[in-house]
């Protein structure tokens, strides 16, 4: 009789969304990990936002979709198809992710609860919009696994996104933090990066706030860092102009290379974006500077070491889900009026928190 080889089973994950929302996936990966130990571990992610996964080891194969390139699509479902793939998870909520799911072989296929998905999906999860994105995310295992589905309705998370009046967010329980990955600064650190940079222009804070906070530290014996991706190299260039003991980074590392370097800092400085989720998930303070969005949206950084700077004294307040690239209002209150003394001692309190941590 002929032998017969049975693939390897397969795990796979769809999140096609920006860096910061695939960073808030990581709890989801850890659990899919510990659940499933012996099959790989897929992700299907937009191009350029794999390799930190892949070489943290977070995930085992890494599929990068070009968006609007066919090509590529149809090469990712080619591939996929060739695998045994036991549970999708689609996470990604957009029409293109749903069909693009559609096209795959799996036995299981399970994501959030949509019309279009009736017709894709076995199984469709309830999307709790007030839950923190990390655990909405988590909670796509809940049809899969018992423990976790009676772990996370315990109780209403919402509560987490909750600030008090200074800022400090809820601790996270430690049954659901993102990840033992591992800090290396051990509290010594006198490296601060700063990110000054998002994808939407209401979302950054000022250049003059981010200057005067560079400043501060610079003064105080730290060395300060400027950092973001290659688009973000000239707003860096503009705030060295009024920092000028800073270093600018922002072009020259990869995001896995940044991950590794905000390691070693004593503090990340950033907006709502990206950068501050790559902190949280090291476990690194950072104080996030939020302006047109608000944390009941659910995108808190996953870590208890952060403060977030924010104008409560505006209705406009959220003005839009991803902020705009005008102030719908034109005088964008929301960040001209945070002060950067207010960044300055949100920083310096995580860094005297950190320290005595150790
Ligand atoms: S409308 Fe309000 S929240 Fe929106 S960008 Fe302008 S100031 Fe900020």
């Amino acid at each position: 009789m002929a032998e017969v080889f049975t693939k390897p089973s397969s795990q796979l994950v769809i999140q096609t969304a920006f860096l910061g929302d695939l960073i808030l996936s990581i709890p989801l990966f850890k659990q899919i990990k510990s659940r499933y130990p012996h099959g790989q571990l897929i992700l299907v992610c937009k191009a350029g936002l794999g390799d930190y996964f892949l070489k943290e080891k977070i995930v085992d194969q890494v599929f990068e979709i070009k968006k609007n390139d066919r090509g590529s699509y149809q090469k990712i479902i080619d591939s996929l198809n060739q695998l045994n793939v036991d549970h999708l998870f689609c996470v990604h909520r957009s029409v293109r992710s749903q069909l693009f799911s559609y096209q795959i072989k799996a036995k299981n296929k399970i994501a959030f609860k949509s019309f279009l998905g009736r017709f894709i999906f076995n199984d469709l999860i309830e999307f709790k919009t007030s839950w923190p994105e990390a655990l909405r995310q988590l909670y796509i295992l809940s049809s899969t696994n018992a423990k976790i589905a009676s772990a996370l309705n315990q109780q209403d998370w919402s509560y987490l996104n909750r600030p008090d009046a200074s800022g400090h967010l809820p601790p996270i329980p430690a049954t659901l933090q993102a990840s033992d990955l591992g800090q290396v600064n051990n509290g010594s650190s006198k490296k601060i990066a700063i990110f000054p940079g998002s994808v939407w222009a209401t979302k950054k804070w000022t250049e003059d706030g981010f200057a005067k906070t560079a400043n501060y530290f610079s003064e105080h014996g730290y060395q300060v860092f400027l950092m973001g991706g290659p688009d973000e190299k000239d707003i860096c260039l503009r705030i060295q102009m009024q920092s000028p003991q800073c270093q600018v980074l922002a072009g020259s590392l990869s995001i896995a290379d940044s991950v590794h370097f905000i390691k070693t800092c004593a503090l990340v400085v950033a907006n709502d974006s990206a950068p501050t989720h790559m902190a949280a998930c090291q476990d690194i303070p950072v104080v996030s500077i939020f302006g047109p969005t608000v944390l009941r949206m659910g995108f808190r950084p996953w870590s208890s070491k952060a403060i977030i700077v924010e104008n409560n004294n505006l209705d406009c307040r959220p003005c839009g889900k991803h902020g705009h690239q005008k102030c719908p209002l034109g005088h964008h209150h929301c960040m001209k009026q945070i002060a950067a003394s207010t960044v300055i001692d949100a920083g310096l309190q995580l860094i005297n928190s950190n320290n005595l941590s150790h």
